[in-house]
């Protein structure tokens, strides 16, 4: 794997493909193994998670429903925190075992907001699983019950994530190179 270069900066190497592989195939087998029975509905939360979300759904083998949320707060490499709803979830959510697919998790406010907007409607149960989680920058207090690897607070582009639009379709992830 080489350095690449997207706009003005440029991004190294840091997860390759083969482990990003095994995380989400570990995480199918957890939810394999801890939703068997109850056809829970995967909120898939755009754009970041579309790629992750495609390959975790096809890892898991048990009945489920998927349903999309576009949400964003990041602007170029910092988040907002401020939100901006391009649409939300579909389906009736009252009674149902829902659990939200994030790419990355950082201050963990987009979280936070989707959680209370989604308990709003009454699910039996609300779960998280994200593919990268960033501890140190992350506000809140509870642990995700899904949480792929955790990494340093490094600005991180590929599988799903974008700077400014671009890097989307690379299949390994990449950090920003501080020179
Ligand atoms: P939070 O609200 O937890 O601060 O940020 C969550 C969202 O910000 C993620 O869903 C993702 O879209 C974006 N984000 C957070 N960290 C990164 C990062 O390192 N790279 C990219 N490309 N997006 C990020």
């Amino acid at each position: 794997m080489k350095q690449i270069t997207l706009l003005d900066l440029t991004f190294e190497p840091f997860i390759s493909t083969e482990e990003i592989e095994r995380t989400v195939i570990a995480i199918a087998a957890q939810i394999d193994n801890d939703y068997r029975g109850r056809n829970p509905i995967l909120l898939i939360v755009l754009n970041g998670a579309f790629i992750f979300a495609a390959d975790l759904v096809r890892k898991i083998n048990i009945p489920i429903r998927l349903d999309f949320i576009k949400i964003s707060s990041y602007h170029g490499t910092a988040s907002t925190g401020e939100m901006n709803e391009h649409f939300l979830w579909k389906s009736n959510l009252e009674g149902e075992h829902v659990i939200i697919i994030e790419d990355i998790v950082d201050t963990g406010h987009t979280l936070h907001y989707l959680q209370q907007k989604i308990g709003a409607q009454h699910p039996a149960s609300v779960e998280v699983a994200c593919l990268l989680k960033k501890p140190t920058a992350y506000q809140y207090h509870d642990t995700l019950k899904y949480e792929g690897m955790s990494i340093e607070d490094k600005f991180v582009v590929g599988y799903g994530l974008d700077y400014n639009g671009l890097g989307r379709d690379l299949d390994a992830i990449y950090s920003l190179k501080v020179s």
